[in-house]
């Protein structure tokens, strides 16, 4: 299981017995939350690691139930495990490509990254909303990457990586999120359609620190370039990480040093009242 990370409110910081009340309230608020508009998409930029340009935005969830904000890493997971998160997916999916269009008009280099969940590889869905989506927005593919985690695609003949492919022929990037945390994955690096790495945000907290990490972030990073696949590294916070980073080569550069995640309207050309 994924740990629930740090600085979580107090709320969820409880006793078991609390938590599980807590999740079956949660699961509830979730519903129709996509309708009463209490989601909304923030945006953090991945950087080329030599020129600093912003090459990406990567679309993060942000959730207010009953004036809170519940992070991701607990709501996503009660969404996954309900049918939820086929609605708050196809939320995502629609909000960031038209906010993606919006900043294209002025930063027609820069993409968007959108966060998929395994359940949306179930069924041929998703590959007829982006599908519809890259149309609608004239859209080009190349500026859309998925990402989604090691899990997402157990088994390279099912269903799941037959949809991925799928996304692949549409010409989209298809990014493989947290490398090195999950199961055993080199072989889905080889046999399923991806064309990015993203190194997990546990091994770059360590970079300058541990040489054992940097010998690991140096592997990783030297097969994906074998391999012919791009790589970002997430999380990063510090200059000397930075630094580490691109001595070893990585491609992409995302983390706080670059910027937090912003709302979608902090992104728009700021408006400039007229002298009078
Ligand atoms: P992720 O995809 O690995 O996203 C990166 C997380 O790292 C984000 O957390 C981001 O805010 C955080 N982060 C970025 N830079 C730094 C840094 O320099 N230091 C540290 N410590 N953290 C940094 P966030 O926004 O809380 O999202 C957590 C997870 O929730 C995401 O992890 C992703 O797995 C999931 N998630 C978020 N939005 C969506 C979504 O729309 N759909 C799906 N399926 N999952 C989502
Ligand atoms: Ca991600
Ligand atoms: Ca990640
Ligand atoms: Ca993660």
């Amino acid at each position: 299981a994924k740990s629930r990370g740090s600085g979580l409110h107090s709320l969820f910081d409880t006793s078991l017995r609390a938590r599980v009340l807590d999740e079956a309230v949660l699961t509830l608020g979730l519903r129709g939350a996509v309708d009463r508009g209490e989601f909304d998409v923030y945006y953090q930029p991945i950087v080329n690691a030599h020129t600093r340009e912003v090459v990406d935005r990567e679309a993060l969830l942000r959730w207010t139930y009953q004036g809170q904000t519940v992070p991701p890493d607990i709501f996503i997971p009660l969404a996954e495990r309900s049918d939820i998160i086929a609605e708050i997916g196809e939320f995502v999916l629609q909000r960031s490509l038209s906010d993606a269009a919006c900043w294209r008009a002025s930063e027609p280099n820069v993409g968007v990254a959108v966060n998929i969940s395994a359940r949306q590889l179930r069924g041929d869905t998703l590959v007829h909303q982006v599908e519809l989506l890259l149309s609608t927005h004239r859209f080009p593919p190349q500026a859309l990457t998925i990402e989604l985690t090691e899990t997402a695609v157990l088994d390279t003949l099912s269903e799941a990586a037959e949809q991925l492919q799928r996304l692949a022929d549409l010409g989209v990037n298809i990014a493989m999120d947290d490398f090195g945390t999950g199961l055993s994955s080199l072989t889905r690096l080889r046999t399923l359609p991806i064309t990015t790495v993203k190194i997990d945000k546990s091994f770059v907290a360590d970079l300058g620190t541990s040489q054992p990490v940097e010998s690991m972030v140096a592997a990783i990073i030297a097969l994906s370039e074998a391999l012919g696949l791009g790589t970002v590294a997430e999380g990063v916070q510090t200059i000397r990480q930075a630094a580490i980073l691109e001595r070893l080569g990585c491609g992409r550069l995302q983390g706080y040093l670059y910027g937090r995640p912003k709302p979608g309207v902090d992104l728009l050309p700021t408006f400039q009242a007229p002298a009078l």
